[in-house]
């Protein structure tokens, strides 16, 4: 019998269920070592995986950094494509929701400053090489039980178009989504992985999710209600862009300070330039790596 790629994996137990795919707990049959094994079903014409898509996974497997979930290995299958990543114990929103069962649900100041540089630092190692995220929030954060946090699903975003719904169409969370798109830009660009961060912050620190929308519409209310509804003088274009009404409710911006009382006055000054609406002006990911918030 010809063996397949897969037989060098042993399943152990399934694990997690994201955007794209089932991902197990394996074993590497040879050497005992643990890994994920993540199964995706690629956007495809008739004739199975585009080979450029192959490609641009194969590239993946070239970033190598420590806020980055390692990608060991590719096997490709029919329609499927399996990756094979580093094991993490948890990922960030298990470990928030472990922490609410025990009556504490924010992490602790230090925490949350130490997990948002090393965000930083993957995130401008990828944005450094023009490749974005797209689809940051805390399920795709992973955690190990050294205070370690590494970002999972680089690049896998961009083969596909943004995603509304999963592979088993359950509707994709909305609360890490910057207005650019929900407005319905088409040319955003790496300032949308700042607004993701930027929400994952806010949540690390109060302990539940900052913005949380059931619909684009909601979601995008959700933000106007904390930052104001947005106009042409704080950023231009807006009302030019595809799902902007002249008609949205006039709401003017809220305290951040008030809203983040976890958060020191850098902390908060931090945020409010990641939470800035116009792409143009938000912070980008290096200027935010020197952002006064890290020398506290
Ligand atoms: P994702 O498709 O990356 O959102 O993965 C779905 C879930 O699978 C995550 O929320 C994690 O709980 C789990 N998972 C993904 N990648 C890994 C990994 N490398 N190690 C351990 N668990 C993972």
């Amino acid at each position: 019998m010809i063996k397949s790629p897969l037989d060098k994996y042993q399943r152990i137990e399934k694990v997690g269920e994201g955007t794209y795919g089932v991902v197990y707990k394996a074993r590497i049959v040879a050497t005992g070592e643990i890994v994920a094994l993540k199964k995706i079903r690629l956007e495809t014409q008739e004739e199975g995986v585009p080979s450029t898509a192959i490609r641009e996974v194969a590239a993946l497997t070239e970033l190598d950094h420590p806020n980055i979930v390692r990608l060991l290995d590719i096997i490709h299958q029919g329609n499927d494509l399996y990756l094979v990543f580093e094991y993490l114990e948890q990922d960030l929103k298990k470990y928030m929701d472990k922490l609410k069962e025990l009556g504490t649900p924010f992490l602790s100041a230090n925490l949350v400053r130490s997990y948002l540089k090393q965000l930083l630092s993957g995130i401008l190692y990828c944005h450094s090489r023009r490749m974005m995220h797209r689809d940051l929030k805390p399920q795709n954060l992973l955690v190990d039980r050294s205070g370690n946090i590494k970002i999972c699903d680089f690049g896998l975003a961009r083969m596909y178009s943004i995603p509304m719904r999963s592979y088993t169409h359950e509707i994709v969370t909305l609360w890490y989504r910057p207005p650019e798109v929900l407005l319905g830009s088409k040319l955003y660009s790496l300032p949308v992985d700042v607004w993701g961060i930027g929400c994952i912050f806010a949540e690390m620190s109060n302990g539940k999710p900052f913005f949380k929308g059931d619909s684009e519409i909601d979601q995008l209310y959700h933000i106007f209600q904390i930052c104001g509804t947005p106009n042409e003088t704080m950023w231009p274009g807006v009302s030019q862009l595809p799902d902007w009404r002249p008609v949205f409710p006039q709401w003017r911006p809220k305290n951040l300070a008030e809203l983040c009382p976890n958060l020191s006055p850098n902390g908060i000054d931090l945020l409010r330039k990641m939470l800035t609406y116009d792409p143009a002006k938000r912070i980008s990911v290096k200027e935010a790596l020197s952002h006064p918030y890290f020398s506290e």
